[in-house]
């Protein structure tokens, strides 16, 4: 088991695109495996290899209440499907913040697995929304993006001042 660090916001590392997997290997399934290690340490119920520090586009979730129903996604895009829903988002690299945030509920991801194949699956809810906050991550957009400027700014001032204190 292997724990990694998590970027915190406002990292500017975190605004990095992170380049498609060229080749599913050894490589790749250690990060995803480190990643999930990561997650459910947090506990979080997703995690991008953006927030640790790795700019290809892999992503793990887990919505489950045991953490035994992990998904992998490698290169995941997605459609979406239906209705746009407001959910009260958090994220591992925003610690202590919770703010609503409007997503699809219901999209149809495309992805490769561990084993390098293409897969699609239909996620609805919680899923999916989880689903798109993290492949979000891999374009270098976070949650807070979607909130107003002076929200955005004051929970930025804020996670300044503890990584100020933290360091010192
Ligand atoms: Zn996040």
């Amino acid at each position: 088991m292997a724990l990694l660090d998590i970027l915190e916001y406002p990292d500017p590392r975190l605004r990095t695109v992170a380049k498609p997997v060229a080749t599913v290997d050894e490589r790749i399934r250690t990060l995803a495996s480190d990643m999930l290690d990561t997650m459910y340490d947090a506990p979080g119920i997703g995690l991008a290899a953006s927030q640790v520090n790795v700019h290809e586009r892999v992503i793990v979730v887990d919505i489950s209440e045991e953490q035994d129903e992990p998904h992998v996604f490698v290169n995941p895009d997605y459609e979406k499907l239906g209705d746009d829903i407001e959910y009260q988002e958090g994220c591992l690299s925003v610690p202590g913040y919770y703010e609503k945030v409007s997503r699809s509920d219901k999209i149809r991801v495309k992805a490769l697995n561990l084993d390098g194949e293409t897969f699609e699956l239909v996620a609805e809810d919680l899923l999916a929304i989880c689903i798109q906050h993290e492949i979000d991550h891999l374009d270098g957009k976070l949650f807070v993006d979607y909130l107003s400027n002076l929200k955005r700014t004051r929970i930025r001032k804020k996670l300044e001042k503890q990584h100020k204190q933290m360091a010192s």
